[in-house]
């Protein structure tokens, strides 16, 4: 029997686009000269810089596959793909805007209505507007159908009650989707019953506790939803589709360059570190670049397939299992190799990529349940 083919085959990159990388990084260089941010590892999540993002939104570099109807550029996913990947590989400060460029954006194109396209789009092409994701609870992550946050029906809305968790940009960001039970579990059909809605987070009956992490920072929190009101025009998509929206979302959320990039500034540094003979040479640095040179093209493959609208769950689910362990290998890689002589920029980026490395694996889904998909995929499962 024939394997299945995991990624879809890979698409040459136009001249078109190797223009846009080269201004692009032209950008970064400039940005870099004038001393506008400093490369950080992990830089999607950790690096909240509003100023930047209005940088970017300037260019035209947020909101790209946003129609210009609705205050974006109407440029290919493929478009996309190129700018975000030579900015993760810059390891710029992207973290304000990313959920809602990266997600928000292709959920409300496929579900938002009419208001709700308006209202947000052309805020988040022009960077005013941020989003987090309000899916995890403290007992519900890889099992999402088990959320208890629920929904209940009232005067010309809904009331929220639960606890959001893990929540990444709460304490900064505009608005959440939040998944909430509107109906009570049937055993036999756990995905039914569930549902979106657009909750905005500075809004009454919301409290946002920070989570710290180990090394000091604030990026987690924990969203106390406490009868929260959502009104109807802020129901996302169809009351009981929430599982089927979810899913469309996550394969948003998985396949980007985001999934084997985050530490790719690093390994630029290790290269940097060894080619000015700082610490000794190793064959490891020749291996990891040409894992990420693979995931590249594996990742650009599977932004042409969500281009043409093809299925994508699979191959993202590879992308990110091989991406994320990747990331984690090149963190581990510049902490052994860190010494005296690396120097303290070096060794700074190091111990933060280090620190970062449990959650690559972990968010967006963990490796062990991606690899069930995997097996799905494969039909042996
Ligand atoms: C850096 C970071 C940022 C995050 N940001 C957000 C955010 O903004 N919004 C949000 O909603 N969530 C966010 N999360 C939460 C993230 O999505 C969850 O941590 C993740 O889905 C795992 O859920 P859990 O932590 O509850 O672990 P659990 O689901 O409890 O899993 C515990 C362990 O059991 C394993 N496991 C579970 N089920 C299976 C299975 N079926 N088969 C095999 N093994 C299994 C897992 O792989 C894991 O090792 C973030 C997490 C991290 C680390």
């Amino acid at each position: 029997m024939a394997a299945a083919r995991l990624v879809p085959p890979c698409t040459a990159e136009t001249s078109e686009a190797h223009e846009l990388r080269a201004e692009v990084r032209r950008f970064l260089a400039e940005q870099l000269a004038a001393g506008a941010f400093t490369p950080t590892a992990d830089a999607w999540l950790c690096g909240w810089d509003e100023d930047f993002t209005a940088a970017l939104a300037e260019r035209g570099w947020l909101g790209m596959t946003v129609p210009v109807a609705y205050g974006g550029h109407g440029r290919s996913f493929l478009e996309r793909f190129v700018v975000t990947e030579e900015l993760l590989a810059a390891g710029a400060p992207v973290a304000a805007h990313w959920i809602a460029d990266r997600q928000i954006v292709p959920s409300l194109l496929k579900y938002g209505t009419e208001f709700q396209k308006t209202e947000f789009l052309p805020k988040i092409a022009g960077g005013t507007c941020f989003f987090g994701i309000g899916m995890s609870e403290p007992d519900s992550g890889s099992d999402l159908a088990s959320v208890r946050t629920r929904a209940e029906r009232v005067d010309g809305g809904w009331r929220l009650t639960g606890t959001k968790v893990w929540t990444s940009g709460a304490h900064l960001a505009h608005a959440f989707i939040a998944l909430a039970r509107t109906a009570p579990v049937d055993p036999a059909h756990r995905h039914a019953g569930l549902s979106q809605f657009i909750v905005d987070l500075r809004g009454p009956g919301v409290e946002i506790r920070p989570i710290v992490s180990m090394n000091g920072a604030h990026h987690f929190n924990e969203v106390l939803l406490d009868g929260a009101f959502v009104p109807d025009e802020m129901v996302f998509g169809s009351i009981g589709a929430g599982w089927e929206q979810v899913t469309s979302e996550l394969a948003f959320e998985r396949s980007g360059p985001e999934r084997f990039l985050s530490t790719f500034v690093l390994l630029d540094a290790c290269a940097e570190t060894i080619a000015s003979q700082r610490v000794p040479r190793s064959d490891d640095l020749g291996r990891l670049v040409a894992r990420v040179a693979g995931l590249h093209q594996m990742s650009s493959a599977v932004a042409g397939a969500l281009q043409r609208h093809e299925p994508a769950d699979v191959p993202a689910a590879v992308v990110k299992v091989l991406g994320t362990t990747t990331e984690g290998d090149i963190a581990e890689y510049a902490h052994l190799m860190m010494d005296d002589d690396a120097g303290q920029q070096f060794s700074d980026m190091a111990n933060a990529a280090v620190d970062q490395r449990p959650g690559f694996t972990l968010r967006g889904g963990t490796n062990e349940v991606l690899r069930g998909v995997i097996a799905r995929g494969l039909g042996i499962r």
